[in-house]
């Protein structure tokens, strides 16, 4: 996560690596045991972020201090601002199964014992029924999906404890396929959109020129503090780019110092425009220069960063709502509206959501550091709980990073 650059010769490159083999070697493991100590809470606050106690709403300021709590205490102090990291030429492309082995990992103990065991028992159930309730499938996704299974036990349809784990494989990729996760992506050629969800074409009378000039696609991409909002809207930025769409980034989170200067990083990389306005100042002001811009420039998409903390719920609420309306004012059109959710918050962030979607109509979940939890099974819980799609899934920090939700072999890579 922190950038470092080193220049040196080659003595001193070896005099380096003498001293930072081993030195990597005790971070690691440092590391590594503060990860496990956060597995319950929220990931710790991202560097560059500056820590603001200004947040009142109970469910939000929980989120935080969770946060705060699981940070180590040098990072809680404002540090630098954060680089995009860099994916190194090796670095393998993110994959579920590649990324998913801390899930895996928790899913697999459970499922091995049940299918070492073979037969069926009351002890199966409750194994079963503990393994999904650690992943963070929740209450409710778990009760249907063993009542199910159950059902289909006692009828003679599933026989065994391999045909059992197989079913409820099953079982969840089809909870998981119900939801369409379907992204508005422009069509080929610049300002023409395939799938407006949200702002629908103008019909009536002089709808066909209306329709004539080449509306601007805004994504919108929402959600709390640290959850990987910035960092999402690069990599969507990238991967629009690199398909040839011409994409121009809105740095809408004035409330947080670092936001702009990282969305900057992010949008050279992406060889991408950027609209940024003063820190503090009015967010929808630059959606709207955004657009206005992106008209005049030919970008076919604006994607806006927003903030997720401001002074209390109903300022973020209000802020928020005003966004949207100025995002969706012709030429503009939101075509998605992306809450972000830190899969390493498990069910807190189903309660986070609900602060947002009631502001605005949230299209879908980009859930970011699946890569960096054993709650995979939050997924389960987000889709049916609040009924919205994952859309887009967040596998690690570099630009590659995001890959589409795929249930079948997101469910996979878990087992
Ligand atoms: P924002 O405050 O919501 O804009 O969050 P940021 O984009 O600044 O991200 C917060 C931290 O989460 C940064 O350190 C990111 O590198 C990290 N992050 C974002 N997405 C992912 C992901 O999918 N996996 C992992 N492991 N880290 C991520």
């Amino acid at each position: 996560m922190i950038e470092t650059s080193l220049v040196a010769s080659g003595s001193e490159v070896l005099i380096g690596l003498a001293v930072a083999v081993p030195l990597l070697i005790i971070g690691g493991g440092v590391a590594f045991a503060v990860r496990l100590r956060g597995r319950g809470g929220k990931s710790p606050v991202p560097p560059g972020e500056v820590a603001s106690d200004a947040a009142t709403d109970v469910e939000l300021a929980r989120s935080a201090e969770a946060a705060e709590a699981a940070a180590p205490v040098d990072e809680r102090a404002p540090t630098p601002i954060q680089a995009a990291p860099e994916p190194g030429p090796a670095a393998e492309p993110a994959t579920y199964r590649g990324r998913l082995g801390k899930a895996r990992g928790l899913l697999s103990g459970y499922l091995g014992a049940i299918r070492s065991k073979g037969r069926i028992d009351t002890a199966t159930w409750d194994e079963l029924e503990e393994a999904l309730i650690r992943a963070d499938v929740g209450v409710g996704a778990t009760d249907s999906v063993l009542a199910d299974l159950k059902t289909r036990v006692k009828g003679g349809e599933i026989d065994g404890a391999d045909a059992l784990v197989e079913a409820l494989k099953a079982d969840l990729v089809a909870l998981l396929s119900t939801a369409d996760a379907t992204l508005a992506l422009p069509g080929p050629g610049s300002g023409s959109v395939v799938d407006p969800v949200v702002d629908p074409p103008p019909s009536g009378p002089g709808a066909a020129d209306a329709g004539a000039a080449s509306p601007v696609d805004v994504w919108l991409f929402v959600g709390v503090n640290g959850v990987g909002k910035t960092t999402t809207v690069g990599k969507v930025a990238n991967r629009l780019a690199a398909s040839g769409v011409k994409v121009l980034l809105a740095a809408g989170d004035t409330f947080r110092a670092a936001a702009g200067e990282q969305l900057s990083q992010w949008a050279s990389r992406a060889d991408a425009d950027i609209v940024r306005g003063a820190e503090g100042g009015d967010p929808s002001s630059v959606v709207f220069d955004a657009v206005q811009r992106a008209e005049a420039k030919g970008h076919a998409v604006v994607l806006a960063d927003t903030a997720g903390r401001l002074h209390n719920k109903v300022n973020l609420i209000e802020e928020l709502k005003k966004i949207r309306r100025v995002a969706g004012r012709p030429p503009g059109r939101v075509v998605e509206v992306l809450l972000v959710l830190d899969a390493t918050t498990g069910q807190n962030g189903l309660a986070q959501a609900k602060v947002f979607l009631e502001a605005v109509d949230v299209t879908g979940v980009v859930l970011t550091k699946l890569d960096g939890t054993a709650k995979g099974g939050i997924v389960v819980a987000i889709q049916r709980e609040l009924g919205l799609p994952v859309k887009l899934v967040g596998l690690g920090e570099g630009v590659d990073d995001l890959v589409d939700f795929d249930p079948a072999a997101f469910v996979d890579a878990l087992f």
